[in-house]
């Protein structure tokens, strides 16, 4: 099933080019029916945090110039403020392209991550990995955007990774999908520049989604990111991304300038 958020933030069940208005994000039918291509989407969460998790893929951690014999015992986490989430392009709808990530004048080096990403739907606290994903409300592609020049000479990675709009997240939820057995790939001006299947993970979603839940409550809506693989690189004004993930679909966003 596909859920998604739209114009005034009520929220829908897609089917075909149809949304089928619901009271909730796995709410119940209001009988309100609306076509893709006549609204406009938003990014399908409403959270109280997002969670990232660094070094997940180790092609990923071998290209940053990190020891690979050192795999990460647990997941590497940071916050990207709620100010970063920014609206997908509508695909159904090409005059619409969804929010324009800006291009901030303190970087000099701003870089793509595609990331699978997990909503959350049920409040989630000391969770078993066996039980994790029960807690899954759907899943989606993020594009974590990093000024990774920031990241390299702050203390801490504010500027780094929560400047405006540096998550676009969408087009929308599917509710069923194995998240380790699906394929990860990132476009930028349409040439292929990421391309991994998810169990390359280091830590399956199960598995951070239960780490996570050990000492910070995760409720509805929250937003979980889980790494990016490699293939990362710079982004130039002007640039149009591209995540997309076999079973969901493709997130498309601008770069400004
Ligand atoms: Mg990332």
């Amino acid at each position: 099933m596909k859920l998604v958020r739209f114009e005034a933030g009520q929220w829908g069940v897609l089917e075909g080019e149809t949304i089928h208005e619901t009271d909730g994000p796995a709410g119940n039918p209001t009988g309100r029916h609306f076509d893709l291509g006549g609204v406009t989407l938003l990014a399908p969460a409403t959270p109280t945090k997002i969670v990232c998790v660094g070094r997940n893929y180790l092609d990923h951690i071998k290209e940053m110039g990190h020891d690979a014999q050192e795999l990460p015992k647990e997941p590497g986490l940071f916050l990207k403020g709620l100010n970063t989430l920014a609206h997908p392009a509508n695909p159904a709808r090409p005059d619409h392209s969804g929010d324009v990530v800006p291009y901030p004048s303190f970087t000099n080096l701003l870089h793509y991550e595609g990331e699978l990403a997990v909503v959350i739907e049920r409040r989630m606290r000391n969770v078993p990995e066996a039980e994790a994903l029960d807690y899954v409300l759907g899943y989606t592609c993020a594009l974590d955007v990093t000024a990774r020049d920031k990241q390299k000479t702050d203390l801490q990675w504010v500027r780094a990774k929560s400047a405006d709009k540096f998550c676009p997240l969408g087009p929308w939820l599917v509710t069923s999908l194995d998240p380790q057995n699906t394929v990860l790939r990132t476009y930028v001006n349409g040439e292929l520049r990421q391309e991994a299947h998810t169990s390359q993970m280091i830590f399956s979603v199960a598995q951070i989604l239960s780490y996570i839940s050990g000492f910070m409550t995760l409720e509805p809506g929250d937003v979980v990111l889980t790494g990016t693989p490699e293939g990362v690189g710079e982004l130039k004004r002007g640039d149009h991304v591209e995540v997309a993930i076999e079973g969901i679909g493709d997130l498309h966003t601008r770069i400004g300038h």
